[in-house]
C-alpha cells in the first residue's frame, strides 16, 4: 500500500523518523522500567558489573516485568492511538476519556494515581474532561501525546492546541501539564521535518524557558526526577542536549532513576523523531516486545497517512 500521495524521499523519512518516534518511546519505557523509582547510585551498584550503568532491556523493577515489556507509557499511547485511528483523525475529549477506561479495565501493569482518580470520576459522571487541578501536573498526559503530534501534522496551530488540550485534560487538566504538552508536540513537530537539536534548541527551547522559569533545567543536574511534569521535563531536555545520539540519550535519562520509564518514554519519542531509525541499536529492537513494535510501526503509518493533508502544504526541503 502506498500510504503517500507524492512518494518522494522527504515524505518516506517522514515516515521512517514517525516510526522511529514510536519505537522510541515503547523502548525507553521498557529500558526504564528496569530501574523505576531507583537512585542513581543504587542504580550503579545494582549494574556494577555492566560498568555501573543500566543499558538493556532486560525487564524486571519494582513491576516485575518481562525483558522488553513496556508499560502504561507505551499502552495508554497505544490506545489512543488506536482511537484516533478508528476516529479517522479525530480527537475529541469523549472518545479519548472512553478509550482510556477501556484501557483500564483491561488491567495495565501500572497506572498513576491522577489517570486513575479521574478516569474512576469519568465512569462516575460521564463528563470526559478532569476538574481543573492545580496539583494535577504530573506527566500522564505528556507521556502518551505523540499520536496526537503525528496525526495533526497538517494542522493550524488552533486546531493543534485544541486536539492536544482534548486528549490531555482527559486527566490532567492543569497549565502546567498542558504547557509541557503543547511544547513537546512543537518539538517533535519540527523533528519530523528534519530540524536538527541546535535549532530545536535556538527556536523552541530557550524561549519556552525563558518565557516559563520554573522549567530552568541548568546548571543543576536533575536526577531522580518525579513524575511532577517539570522534573520529567528538565531531566528529559538535559539528556536531549548533553548528548548527540539515540542511544546516549536513552541511556543518559534512564540512568538518572525516578520515574525513569516515563523520562525514557519522552526521551525516546523525541531522540527517535530527531534521529530517525537508523541509530536504534538493533539489540533494543530485537528485545522490545514484538506485538508492541509491530503496533508501533502500523500506528505511526496510519497516523501519518491520516495527517496526509500535510504533504500538500508541506515545501520544507531536506538538506542533501
Ligand atoms: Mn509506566
Ligand atoms: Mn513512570
Amino acid at each position: 500500500m502506498r500510504i503517500c500521495s507524492s512518494n518522494t524521499p522527504v515524505a518516506d523519512r517522514r515516515i521512517e523518523r514517525a516510526e522511529a518516534a514510536y519505537l522510541g518511546l515503547a523502548i525507553g519505557d521498557a529500558l526504564g522500567a528496569t530501574v523505576e523509582f531507583l537512585t542513581p547510585r543504587e542504580i550503579r551498584t545494582q549494574f556494577a558489573r555492566a560498568g555501573g550503568v543500566h543499558r538493556e532491556l532486560g525487564g524486571g523493577g519494582w513491576l516485575k516485568l518481562k525483558p522488553g515489556q513496556v508499560t502504561d507509557d507505551t499502552t495508554m499511547s497505544l490506545a489512543l492511538g488506536a482511537a484516533i485511528i478508528a476516529a479517522g483523525g479525530q480527537i475529541e475529549p469523549l472518545g479519548c476519556a472512553r478509550a482510556f477506561d477501556a484501557w483500564m479495565r483491561a488491567k495495565p501493569v501500572d497506572i498513576g494515581n491522577t489517570v486513575r482518580r479521574n478516569l474512576v470520576a469519568f465512569r462516575k459522571t460521564g463528563c470526559p474532561i478532569a476538574p481543573p487541578a492545580e496539583q494535577d501536573a504530573g506527566n500522564g498526559a505528556l507521556m502518551r501525546i505523540l499520536p496526537v503530534a503525528l496525526v495533526t501534522l497538517g494542522r493550524d496551530p488552533p486546531a493543534i492546541e485544541q486536539a492536544v488540550l482534548a486528549q490531555a485534560h482527559v486527566t490532567h487538566n492543569n497549565p502546567v501539564s498542558d504547557a509541557t504538552c503543547l511544547l513537546m508536540v512543537r518539538l517533535l513537530r519540527a523533528a519530523l521535518r528534519g530540524v536538527a537539536l541546535p535549532e530545536l534548541y535556538r527556536a523552541e527551547i530557550q524561549p519556552f524557558v525563558e518565557t516559563q522559569p520554573q522549567f530552568a533545567f541548568r546548571p543543576r543536574r536533575r536526577e531522580n526526577p518525579r513524575g511532577w511534569v517539570v522534573e520529567t521535563l528538565q531531566a528529559v531536555l538535559q539528556a536531549l542536549l548533553d548528548t548527540d545520539g539515540f542511544e546516549d540519550c536513552l541511556l543518559d535519562v534512564v540512568n538518572r532513576g525516578g520515574d525513569a520509564d516515563t523520562t525514557g518514554a519522552i526521551a525516546g519519542m523525541i531522540a527517535g523523531a530527531l534521529y530517525g531509525r537508523a541509530p536504534i541499536p538493533e539489540r533494543w529492537l530485537k528485545a522490545l516486545d514484538p506485538p508492541v513494535a509491530a503496533a508501533c510501526r502500523a500506528q505511526a503509518r496510519a497516523l501519518i497517512a491520516l495527517a496526509r493533508p500535510w504533504d500538500h502544504s508541506f515545501c520544507y526541503q531536506e538538506p542533501a
